[in-house]
């Protein structure tokens, strides 16, 4: 808008009409005094002034403008019918007027000159929006940087309070903080720990995938400066993102030796126990069957029963010791499995049989149900066979109040899924995504359900040795369904 300040309002009419006809917003004050009130509440573009007028001249106006930050840049256009000699026109600019009119107006120059100004005042006022937002912008980054700088001396120090190793490294992966346990390991900060030389060089690995942003988690060996000692440690390191984008990785690496050569005697103990057991325990089974089938003829004595479930219980810790030595050779990695072409359909007919058989005091219905498979499949059929019996054993025991079990096997686009399906008590949604796990029992301390957790562990061991896999669908008081795949 455009502020004519004139004390004659015929001067005034004229020059509104003149710049209104060209499209301006125009604004008027018929005194000096009326015009520096006008300018304290309004933004103007640009003001036309008269130099002569009665009280404040055009020049004290300009004057006092000039002097307030809010009007300081507002060009002003002098307008005079006399001064025009050249002192009056430069006082008009010393005292912050940008131009100088006489009268009688030309509309024309007037105009012209109009435009110059409203044209030039957009780009100030651009410019002005532009330089304050930038204000804004670099006080923003200023505060980000330094809360970030903040955020990081939190975190070293942090890091710093850790026991485990622990470092930071920038969005490529150059390490930039490291606390005082990596000098156990490294002789300097650019020195990543040595690794035993069996172990995968996870570092190289991580570095090689720093795109992909997965988090990294590990055990590998650290050597030790001092010692020389190779020691375990669980290596994690996670990216920090932001936009999009990883700023920098934050990683740890902890000590974990005393559990793993726990874990080592462990599995010694159950390698050598059960190896230790396995032998009497076969001669008990052995003597057993022979002493029944000598025995046979006088099936109704007494002690034909008491042989019949010495037999019995010897071949349920057979299954127990078969599972510990399952796991002590999955331990250290010789779970070998012998594929050849099998016919999985008389494999499932034996295991439901000897279920029935083994359980003759239920009445057990399995049922077989879907898709029976024509063709021989190549698996390793005695481990196969002992996953069915594990899960066809599992929906036995685990459902005491129902005798219904499905079998039911579907192939569909050449994999086969065979399921085991029960009436039982199911698995709480919380504990399905364990029950495969090693040692995992849902019902940990009940007596009515003995079991050592091993089983399924070790199902699911031999399907992926098979390229399958196993899973479970289950609901509480309704039943479960547990199936695997394996490739056809
Ligand atoms: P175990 O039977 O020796 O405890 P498993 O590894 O065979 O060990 O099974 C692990 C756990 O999964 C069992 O302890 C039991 O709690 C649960 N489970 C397995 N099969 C079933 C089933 N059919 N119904 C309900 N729970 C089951």
């Amino acid at each position: 808008m455009i502020l004519i300040v004139d004390d004659k309002q015929e001067n005034i009419y004229s020059l509104e009409k003149t710049l209104q006809l060209k499209g301006f917003r125009t604004d008027s004050a018929n005194s000096g005094e009326d015009a520096l009130k006008k300018c304290l509440k309004t933004d103007y573009a640009l003001i036309i002034l008269d130099v002569q007028m009665p009280g404040m001249d055009g020049y004290e106006v300009a004057e006092t403008l000039s002097g307030t930050k809010k009007t300081k840049d507002i060009p002003i256009i002098f307008l005079s019918a006399v001064n025009r000699e050249k002192k009056y026109i430069t006082k008009g600019y010393e005292s912050g007027g940008i131009d100088y009119i006489t009268k009688p107006v030309d509309p024309d120059i007037l105009l012209l000159k109009v435009k110059t100004f409203y044209r030039l005042y957009e780009q100030t006022f651009a410019l002005q929006q532009m330089k304050t937002y930038l204000e804004s912008e670099v006080q923003q980054r200023q505060k980000a940087q330094s809360e970030l700088a903040e955020k990081l001396q939190e975190l070293n120090v942090t890091l710093e309070a850790l026991p485990q190793i622990a470092f930071t490294t920038d969005g490529m992966g150059n390490v930039d903080f490291v606390n005082q346990q990596w000098y156990r390991y490294a002789p300097s900060k650019d020195n990543w720990p040595e690794l035993h030389p069996d172990d995968a060089d996870v570092f190289k690995t991580w570095k090689l995938q720093l795109e992909d942003r997965k988090p990294l988690q590990k055990e590998v060996r650290l050597k030790e400066n001092n010692t020389e000692n190779y020691r375990y440690h669980l290596v994690k390191i996670a990216p920090v993102t932001k936009d999009l984008e990883t700023i920098r990785w934050v990683g740890t690496m902890t000590d974990i030796d005393e559990r793993k050569q726990l874990e080592k005697k462990k599995d010694d103990f159950l390698s050598v126990a059960s190896h230790e057991l396995k032998t009497p325990l076969t001669s008990i089974k052995a003597f057993a069957e022979i002493a029944l089938r000598t025995m046979k003829e006088s099936s109704n004595h007494k002690a034909y029963g008491y042989l019949a479930k010495v037999h019995d219980q010897a071949q349920k810790l057979n299954l127990l010791v078969q599972d510990l030595l399952d796991i002590s050779r999955l331990e250290t990695g010789g779970l070998k499995i012998n594929i050849q072409p099998v016919d999985l359909e008389k494999i499932i007919q034996h295991v439901i049989d000897t279920t029935v058989m083994t359980n003759h005091h239920r009445k057990l219905q399995i049922l077989r149900t879907g898709t029976r498979l024509n063709k021989p499949i190549y698996a390793d059929s005695l481990r196969i066979e002992q996953v069915l019996i594990n899960y066809l054993s599992n929906a036995v025991k685990y459902a005491p109040n129902s005798d219904v079990v499905i079998v039911d096997t579907q192939i569909d686009d050449q994999v086969l899924t065979v399921k085991i399906q029960d009436e039982g008590m199911g698995i709480p949604p919380h504990k399905i995504p364990f029950v495969f796990d090693k040692f995992f029992r849902v019902q940990e301390a009940s007596a009515q359900f003995q079991g050592l957790g091993l089983g399924l562990h070790i199902c699911k061991e031999i399907i992926a040795q098979h390229g399958g896999l196993c899973g479970v669908e289950s609901q509480v008081g309704q039943g479960s369904t547990f199936y695997f795949t394996l490739p056809v």
